[in-house]
């Protein structure tokens, strides 16, 4: 077992506080990842110090040549995939099959930040006045704060950092506790690839403190933030009172509608790895079924038998389809949901306990678990539970989907299963989500597209594509008479 240290003013340094944490493997608890930094306020303190002395130098340095960065960043990523993929397995749990994705994400940010570098365009506007030109461009800010989740370890990390950099900006990480490795090997690369040491800073730590500490900082204007929807709202809060620029990305609790004229074997691998991938941990894991009446039945004997031949164990191992969850306070959150299920009156139809077997008995597994008969508006249907449980909710008519989906308090993704176009240009219209799709499960992203909710989802911005660098820069109006 490796004892890290932070990343704070160019150099790896220990904590001011002297303490550090242990880092275990979901799958089997008795394995160390390793022991990391338990950092206080006066960490964060240097680290926004110095961040502001790289950012003296990293904004004046061209945005092409910032972006070449990043292209060194890509292909380190690209080189090192498989051994990323690896420690992010024994870190967070998934399957090496979705850590590779998860790897494979930050590998196209990268390229494309790479190549935004010489697109960060302003406008030139023309003036009312005689002998005037008008023109705008876009400026880096300052220090931005990136406080990340656990489930996507490498990429949702370098949704934010890459933009961040390429609009000239310095970074201050504060990854999430269950993932420090993987933040510490991004930062590792950043470096390797050239990025001047004190443009990046990274701090471990709890988020009560290091990142309260980063939220509540006069010198970070720029926080974002990607969490549950209850962290979201304490760090929105503060923000607000600060008058920081702020990108929230929360919590889902997202619908797979199966209409009966859908193709069900399409609709059955969707429902399947959107439910269960990941464990069911992530923002856009399909958590609700919406199934009309016509092949209500029939589907869910179909998904009944797929989900009970799904082989939970260490995602390093072949064959792994479905890994742990990320610690034992997740399982029990998770069992807490199975028993409201039971008391609101639900089916259970497989699942609903701790796997037992050879190789789980020191890892968080939990049995894909599927409840039939929810009711709309009940807690099961209605709450983010982030673990392997799918509820399926029976309903008459593409009317009543539309209805169900859209009546819950966050807006993340959805999907629709059918084969009438109609009613699919319908979905893209009337279903209250950041995200459709239509024949595809509720999850997925590609780099180069913007990624969001609505409602209390998030708050209106986006990671991906090219609206997350206005986030992450400024307009500046110039005129200039002459
Ligand atoms: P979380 O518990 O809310 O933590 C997110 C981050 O916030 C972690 O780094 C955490 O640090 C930090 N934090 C905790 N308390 C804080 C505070 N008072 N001030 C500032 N930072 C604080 O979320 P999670 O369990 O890691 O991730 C799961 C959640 O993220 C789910 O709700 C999921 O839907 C959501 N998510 C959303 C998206 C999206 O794009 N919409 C993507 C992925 C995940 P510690 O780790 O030290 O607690």
């Amino acid at each position: 077992m490796t004892t890290f240290q932070n990343f704070i003013a160019g150099a790896w340094s220990a904590p001011s506080t002297g303490e550090y944490f242990d880092n275990v493997n979901p799958a089997d608890a008795r394995d160390l990842v390793g022991r990391f930094p338990k950092s206080g306020r006066d960490d964060v303190e240097r680290a926004v110090e110095s961040a502001w002395r790289g950012f003296a130098v990293w904004s004046r340095t061209p945005a092409p040549a910032r972006g070449d960065v990043l292209r060194r960043v890509g292909d380190l990523l690209s080189a090192r995939k498989e051994e990323i993929a690896s420690l992010m397995t024994r870190e967070m749990g998934k399957p090496l099959q979705e850590t590779r994705g998860d790897v494979q994400e930050g590998i196209d940010t990268a390229y494309y930040a790479a190549t935004e570098g010489r697109r960060l365009f302003g406008h030139t506007v023309p003036s009312e006045l005689r002998n005037k030109w008008a023109m705008t461009y876009r400026r880096p800010i300052g220090v931005c704060g990136l406080i990340t989740p656990f489930n996507f370890p490498l990429a949702i990390p370098t949704w934010k950092a890459f933009p961040a950099l390429l609009c000239g900006n310095a970074v201050i990480l504060k990854p999430a506790e269950d993932v420090p490795l993987t933040a510490t090997v991004l930062v590792e690369v950043l470096l390797e690839a050239g990025l001047p040491p004190e443009v990046i800073q990274l701090v471990h730590g709890m988020g009560e403190t290091v990142g309260a500490a980063l939220v509540e900082h006069p010198r970070v204007p720029v926080i974002s933030f990607t969490g549950s929807t209850e962290t979201g709202s304490i760090v929105g809060a503060e923000c607000g009172r600060r008058h920081k620029r702020l990108s929230l990305e929360m919590g889902g609790k997202n619908a797979q509608i199966v209409l009966d004229d859908a193709n069900l074997d399409l609709a059955l691998e969707g429902v399947l790895w959107g439910a269960f991938g990941t464990t069911g941990q992530r923002c856009t894991a399909t958590s609700r079924l919406i199934v009309q009446a016509g092949v209500h039945d029939r589907f869910v004997s179909m998904l009944e038998s797929r989900a009970k031949a799904l082989r939970l164990g260490d995602g390093r191992k072949a064959g792994t389809d479905v890994g742990p969850l990320i610690h034992a306070a997740s399982r029990e959150k998770v069992e807490r949901y199975v028993e409201v299920g039971a008391e609101q009156g639900a089916e259970l139809v497989t699942g609903g306990r701790r796997a037992t077997g050879e190789g789980l008995e020191h890892g968080f597994f939990f049995e894909p678990t599927i409840f039939t008969g929810v009711t709309a508006g009940s807690r099961l249907e209605q709450e983010e539970i982030f673990g392997p449980v799918l509820s399926v909710v029976r309903v008459a008519d593409a009317d009543e989907a539309f209805r169900v989906n859209n009546g819950v308090r966050y807006g993340l993704s959805s999907s629709l299963y059918t084969q009438d176009l109609n009613i699919a240009f319908r979905a893209m219209q009337e279903l209250d989500n950041g995200i459709t799709y239509v024949n595809a499960p509720t999850i997925g992203a590609e780099a180069h597209l913007p990624f969001g909710g609505v409602k209390e989802t998030g708050n209106g911005h986006r990671e991906g594509g090219w609206e997350v660098y206005e986030f992450y820069s400024e307009t500046k109006v110039c005129y200039v008479d002459y």
